[in-house]
């Protein structure tokens, strides 16, 4: 008797849970973030998405000043602590850090030279790194990250949440696992299919495409289509792979063009080519071995952490048979080789690559074909994922006429390309059907 009622209470609470997962997702919606983001480039005043809300209440309603204060010895500085200034920054000839509003005058009447000071909130502004305001409806690393958060949270029957790795500076490589039975990083021998984007820095489009994707996929788990998919694939998303240049890209406010990611080289330039560090024809064509060209392909094959993650969780992952990775911009479809101007030689293979890329290229509008056709180009992801681990790897050139077409363009991209990627599962139990 205990038992049944203990297992009723249990399924009562899994379907209460199972409710409020439902709400939570709606709140996430698929519909409801397009809908935003319009909202956010048709009113282009509105302000760019700050730090959350309440994170800025609380900085707002902090009572702290932010200062930096003129002092030459150890005997000025212990005498701002006696006056409550919590130092975080001592320089040669100055300190910095917080005093309340009451205990400021104190520091001024004592004939200290204030030579900064700003409210908290203030100051914490700095450290968002941000879209320009027209362009606030693309994600930055912490917007992807919360948004995939919430999806993971609000999908906890289908969906997690881990990181493959670390970036050069340290940030965490996020990918949203959608697995029916398996969850973070537990094997499933499901097959599997990965989206990936943000490779490149400055082609942020590639990464709004993964990521509205997953969201398109958690709204709609209850269509048959879709649900199939979901029970059947185990499917990873990894919108922004490369978030160092990302948020470099948008540290100031304006683009910075930045295509590679943060390693410092040798020679003071910076970053390596991510899409050109993979082990494959490594920096023989279409790469650079100079360090300043945004080509570089780095001092050896997955010298970068970045591209070291990808190989080691696609390695990991025997188990995975597509592979989707965005960049903008060109509108095409590409298939292997990229490193070679040959022609995948397994013949099989290379009807199976023609057929799903005339297929993706039907759907959206791009133009497929073999990758080295548009240009050769040694060590990229795709290249190396058909060629390591026999998956038909796509590389896709979203549309656009720069790096920065715009908020706009979010949309009819993103459309387009869920069509496509909803093939691409469609093909990834058997690619050759
Ligand atoms: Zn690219």
């Amino acid at each position: 008797m205990k038992l049944i009622i203990l297992s009723l209470i249990l399924s009562i609470n899994s379907l209460y849970a199972l409710e409020k997962n439902d709400e939570a997702q709606k709140n996430l919606s698929f519909e409801k973030i397009l809908t935003e983001l319009i909202s956010r480039y048709e009113n282009p005043s509105l302000p760019a998405p700050q730090m959350d809300e309440e994170t800025r209440k609380e900085l707002e309603s902090d009572d702290r000043m932010y200062v930096s204060v003129a002092v030459s010895d150890k005997r000025e500085r212990t005498k701002l602590l006696e006056l409550g200034m919590d130092i975080i920054e001592v320089k040669k000839d100055h300190v910095s850090g917080f005093i309340s509003k009451k205990d400021l005058p104190y520091i001024e009447r004592k004939e200290f030279s204030v030579m900064e000071k700003k409210s908290i909130y203030e100051w914490a502004k700095q450290f968002e790194k941000d879209f320009p305001a027209a362009d606030s409806a693309y994600h930055n690393y912490k917007e992807t990250y919360d948004y995939l958060s919430q999806l993971a949270s609000a999908n906890k029957d289908i969906a997690s949440l881990f990181s493959i790795g670390k970036t050069i500076e340290g940030r965490d490589i996020w990918v949203l696992r959608l697995n029916s039975s398996s969850k973070g990083e537990a094997k499933s021998s499901k097959p599997g299919a990965v989206f990936v984007g943000n490779h490149h820095a400055r082609e942020h489009l590639s990464n709004e495409v993964p990521l509205l994707f997953a969201a398109y996929l958690l709204d709609n788990k209850q269509n048959p289509e879709i649900k199939k998919y979901l029970n059947s694939l185990d499917i990873y998303i990894i919108p922004m792979f490369n978030p160092d240049g990302a948020e470099y890209d948008i540290a100031t406010g304006k683009y910075r063009w930045h295509r590679k990611n943060m390693r410092k080289n040798s020679n003071g330039t910076i970053g390596v080519d991510l899409n050109r560090n993979y082990d494959t024809t490594w920096c023989k064509y279409g790469s650079s071995s100079s360090p300043g060209a945004d080509t570089y392909c780095g001092t050896g094959p997955f010298s970068e952490p970045e591209s070291s993650a990808m190989r080691d969780f696609i390695l990991a992952r025997k188990n995975i048979k597509t592979l989707q990775s965005y960049h903008s911009y060109g509108s095409m479809m590409l298939y292997p080789w990229g490193g070679s101007y040959d022609p995948v030689p397994n013949e099989k293979d290379r009807n199976a690559f023609i057929k799903m890329a005339q297929k993706m290229g039907e759907l959206t509008g791009y133009d497929p074909k073999q990758s080295s056709d548009l240009y050769a180009a040694s060590g990229d992801t795709c290249d190396w994922a058909y060629e390591k681990a026999g998956i038909f790897a796509f590389t896709t050139e979203l549309e656009g006429s720069s790096f920065y077409p715009g908020a706009s363009i979010i949309k009819t991209a993103v459309e387009k390309n869920i069509n496509a990627a909803v093939y691409l599962l469609s093909m990834t139990d058997n690619p050759y059907k």
